[in-house]
């Protein structure tokens, strides 16, 4: 393949590292004001309007080729993460570590300093999504999550308990966009009949079967496809949902962001929250993503076979991305975090959005499997009261084992909700535009034990499993 061309829309404010005025009354104090939702001079109470970011396509469909916002460049791993800024209040050296933050006050002055040009180390984005539910909000939603899951928590963690040191967090995401021209066929199948027929089995007995009989068709659907703002993690740490020692995968489950409301970024978004540094450059990434925009083409694809109630098995799926553009942003996330006493790190975070909240909360997992026991205690007990024999005795305990196992089950997965995730193809905006359609019918399989026909793939995921490459 020749070496792809790529256009670089640079987003870049050029601002000088430094302090950031006031054009009303030149104070250096201008933060962002979460009551207001905007910037404001804490000094003269001038608000600011936010900005746009120019040169960034917003409607998928008009992309064509490659695009990258300046604020996605690959990570110079040898860049210093330490910034020195020379006030210009106090002309004072101030150094700032950019992994952490790109702002800070001088110790001599006062004076907010930032960095908001682009810096080889990737702290700096493109766009930012400020914070809009407010801290009290938050900590509600993390009051409320938390107290629903109580009974079996941990006692320490019950004790502890507290909202009070949540933090405001901006993390690291890239935003996809992408247009598509995608030709896929296969074969639908549609439930034309449902009955019971007896059937013998091994020992000879008659036994009723439901089957279906199941119309067959050569299905081909060729369509352009417009997909708009796919957000991944930007951080390796995110990335890692299957994470033993901590639970990020509820940070994912959070999605989406309102992301078309992101603005230009300004360091002084950052004033009172905390920042994670990206890590992961679009090459880490690309395979995963091209994976996940194929599988947002295929379920959105589903809207138009919806005749095809027995599944759809593609034979060949082809899909060629003509157009796509990478943003880097920070996105706004209250989190709780909370490390147990096998220092696995839980969280319960909140999209600082939408409200919408996920969490993992310890367990005590002594207390839960004493009363899962109780289940089965019963199943042994109950037949003894009774008088009851043979295989009588025999079914209760099964059903009390059983009923032990759900039990169990259903509890820690509403405490760790371990497969809580942001169903991305399902979620991400697009415009499906079907060009072209075939659905022949070919022939009935009569009396089909099962509804769905074999190799159904229509609502498969691919991009889950695609790892993420590593940097070295
Ligand atoms: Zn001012
Ligand atoms: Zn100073």
């Amino acid at each position: 393949m020749a070496e792809k061309e790529i256009k670089i829309v640079d987003t870049d404010s050029k601002g000088e590292h430094g302090e950031n005025r006031c054009p009303q009354c030149g104070a250096s104090d201008v933060t962002y004001n979460i009551k207001k939702k905007k910037l404001i001079c804490n000094y003269c109470y001038t608000e600011f309007e936010a900005e746009t970011v120019e040169g960034l396509e917003k409607d998928a469909k008009n992309l064509e080729g490659e695009t990258r916002a300046s604020g996605t460049k690959d990570i110079d791993q040898n860049a210093n993460d330490m910034i020195t800024l020379k006030c210009g209040g106090c002309g004072a050296e101030v150094v700032i570590n950019t992994k952490e933050a790109t702002n800070a006050r001088c110790h001599w002055c006062r004076s907010i300093l930032s960095i908001n040009s682009q810096i080889e180390n990737g702290a700096v984005p493109d766009v930012v999504l400020p914070f809009q539910l407010e801290k009290q909000e938050a900590q509600k939603n993390i009051e409320a999550f938390v107290e629903k899951r109580k009974f079996f928590a941990n006692k320490t963690f019950r004790n502890e308990f507290t909202t009070k040191n949540i933090m405001g967090v901006y993390f690291p995401y890239m935003l996809v966009s992408a247009k598509a021209h995608g030709n896929f066929s296969g074969e639908g199948g549609h439930v034309a009949r449902t009955y019971t027929i007896t059937k013998k089995n091994s020992k000879g007995e008659e036994k009723e079967e439901t089957v279906y009989d199941i119309d067959l068709y050569d299905v081909e659907r060729e369509f352009d496809i417009a997909i708009n703002d796919l957000t991944i993690e930007s951080s390796q740490d995110k990335l890692n949902k299957r994470s033993k020692d901590r639970t990020t995968n509820v940070i994912n489950a959070i999605m989406p962001f309102d992301t078309e409301n992101c603005v230009k970024y300004k360091a002084n978004y950052l004033a009172g929250y905390t920042s994670e540094k990206r890590d992961v450059n679009i090459s880490n990434i690309e395979e995963k993503v091209d994976a996940e925009l194929k599988d947002v083409s295929r379920h959105a694809l589903n809207q138009d076979l919806k005749k095809y109630d027995a599944g759809v098995a593609w034979e060949k799926e082809d899909f060629e991305i003509k157009g796509k553009q990478w943003v880097s942003a920070y996105l706004p996330v209250w989190l709780y975090s909370y490390q147990d006493q096998k220092r696995v790190l839980h969280y319960v975070a909140v999209n600082a959005r939408t409200g919408e909240t996920m969490g993992s909360i310890p367990m005590n997992k002594a207390k839960l499997f004493f009363l899962s026991i109780l289940f089965f205690l019963a199943g042994l007990l109950i037949p003894l009261l009774f008088n009851a024999e043979g295989e009588v005795v025999f079914g209760f305990a099964l059903a009390g084992a059983i009923a032990s196992l759900v039990f169990y089950g259903i509890k820690s997965s509403k405490y760790r909700n371990q497969g809580a995730r942001h169903t991305y193809e399902l979620e991400t905006k697009n415009e499906l535009s079907v060009l072209r359609r075939k659905d022949e019918e070919t022939r009935t399989k009569r009396e089909c034990s099962s509804s769905t026909i074999a190799g159904a793939n229509n609502h498969y995921i691919a991009g889950e499993s695609v790892k993420v490459q590593s940097n070295e």
